[in-house]
């Protein structure tokens, strides 16, 4: 029942990276792709135009926990669905919740049915379980919608975690269950990923997906990474994984990565990305370039005529020089927020726009080569 389908047009012959398409209602997708995250329903900073016109964003990520407890979901349903609500015209995906339950709420506790806790804007208590977060992510109309998992922090014991991954595929064996009889009742187009979970056990990583793989879902998506731990043992986790999950389907890298490490994921099988580096380090003045990062407080840039990145053909670049963005910076101006994030996702954008095109023109494993000594320069 596959119903927003992949298709992969490019395999690199020496690594497991891939170029595919994605086609969904909302929209193909070409894939790698990176997408910006919109926690509130909004990217922070920029207008759905800046985003779907400009900077040509084909998928955007928002949060189910945030949107759930506020506005609501029967209010994004009365409001006809998250794209008419928020003036989205490209596809969307929602994560499952289950990070957030874990790493916001101050009270949670996880019971038969799934968990309960308490919301962090006004400590009432709620309760998600599989089905319901399916219920939720239906109401907002996802293109993407995530079963609902356990995000273990790191580090964790190997017993706490097998514990934890096995509730996981519980979990998500209901929420695919009740995503089945859902779409039997009212056909749409959607689709419903599990997640990955197992912390940094390769051994429970791969039991993990071996049983996801068993569902036969539209794709999947690999969480519990950057939550601390080294980044070289994210990179082995999805390893560990890749060769188990169909490789007729996309795979989901949650909440990953720095610019140099866009390659590495995608090298090891990853088709999707979502991370809120670009946003979040751009509002507090740290400028991803071509030539590296730009920490635009620095003295050094008060009086620099350049734009900030040679190399990049975005608004902010195309017409404002370094001086002024550092005067806006230092002054507190909202503009700044508005033209770094504006940089900075397109500086993603950029990065696995050539990634793709490595790939299709089967030279991906010197671009590998070059970004990696590269990220070794910059430090
Ligand atoms: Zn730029």
């Amino acid at each position: 029942m596959t119903q927003i389908f992949f298709e992969v047009v490019a395999e690199c012959p020496h690594t497991r990276a891939r170029a595919g398409l994605l086609h969904t209602p909302h929209g193909t997708i070409e894939t790698p792709v990176f997408m910006p995250v919109g926690t509130q329903a909004t990217v922070k900073g920029l207008s759905q135009r800046d985003l779907a016109d400009d900077l040509g964003v084909k998928i955007l990520l928002a949060n189910t926990y945030h949107l759930y407890l506020r506005p609501g979901h029967e209010i994004i349903r009365q409001m006809g669905g998250l794209h008419r609500f928020m003036s989205w015209p490209n596809a969307l995906l929602t994560d499952s919740g289950g990070y957030q339950v874990f790493s916001l709420s101050g009270m949670r506790k996880i019971t038969g049915d799934g968990v309960v806790f308490r919301s962090h804007l006004n400590g009432d208590l709620h309760t998600f379980t599989p089905e319901s977060t399916v219920d939720v992510q239906l109401a907002y109309g996802s293109d993407i919608l995530m079963a609902l998992d356990e995000c273990p922090e790191y580090p964790v014991s190997h017993e706490y975690a097998r514990e934890s991954m096995h509730r996981t595929v519980g979990w998500a064996r209901q929420a695919d269950g009740h995503y089945r009889r859902r779409m039997a009742e009212s056909p749409a187009r959607h689709a419903l990923y599990p997640i990955v979970q197992g912390s940094m056990f390769p051994d429970l990583r791969r039991e993990c997906a071996t049983a996801l793989a068993d569902l036969g879902s539209d794709g999947y998506a690999i969480g519990g990474l950057s939550v601390g731990e080294p980044r070289p043992l994210s990179l082995e986790m999805v390893e560990a994984t890749e060769d188990i999950l169909p490789r007729s389907r996309p795979r989901y890298a949650m909440g990953v990565g720095m610019p140099a490490e866009l390659a590495e994921y995608v090298a090891r099988g990853v088709d999707m990305m979502d991370c809120v580096l670009p946003s979040r380090n751009a509002r507090n003045g740290c400028l991803f370039t071509s030539e590296g990062r730009v920490i635009i407080k620095h003295a050094r840039y008060k009086d620099d005529g350049r734009p900030l990145d040679e190399g990049c053909n975005c608004y902010t670049c195309t017409r404002y020089s370094r001086a002024y963005l550092r005067h806006l910076f230092v002054s507190g101006e909202i503009l700044f927020a508005a033209l770094a994030t504006r940089h900075n996702i397109r500086r993603y954008l950029d990065i696995m726009g050539e990634i793709r095109h490595a790939i299709i023109s089967l030279s991906f494993p010197e671009y590998l080569r070059c970004a990696r000594s590269a990220s070794l320069e910059a430090g």
